[in-house]
């Protein structure tokens, strides 16, 4: 272990803003909360120690390729929902399906480790709007 994974008073601050919100944010809006507490953290600092929080399996990053990332406080998996309306991203309130993991193995011969799944539509708040 190098002493890059060490919880420091940064780290614990990111985290913190992270975990304080359902809203899946990008590192722009953790950078601005975490600077309240930290007047001299720079952003550059904040993007850093998300890779190392993430590489400690404290937080999930949400990559949608072409745009930035989210981050998520919780590091356990499970699934989301992006509203293609609004940008949204919802978590959904159910099970990981293990068996899917065996159903790739099985048809790939392969050994699964985990599955990412995103499930894009219209969010029950953009449906209403209609
Ligand atoms: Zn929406
Ligand atoms: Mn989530």
């Amino acid at each position: 272990m190098t002493k890059n994974t060490r919880m420091t008073k940064q780290k614990q601050v990111i985290l913190d803003v992270l975990r304080s919100t359902k809203s899946h944010p990008t590192a722009d809006w953790i950078y601005e909360q975490a600077r309240k507490q930290l007047p001299n953290l720079s952003l550059g600092t904040v993007y850093r120690n998300l890779g190392v929080l993430k590489d400690m399996g404290e937080l999930l990053e949400l990559n949608y390729g072409s745009t930035y990332s989210r981050f998520d406080g919780n590091p356990v998996n499970h699934y989301h929902f992006v509203c293609l309306n609004c940008h949204k991203v919802l978590d959904i309130e159910m099970d990981v399906e293990e068996r899917l993991n065996n159903k790739v193995e099985e048809v790939m011969g392969c050994h699964v480790k985990h599955h990412r799944l995103e499930v894009y539509g219209t969010c029950p708040q953009c449906l209403c709007k209609n």
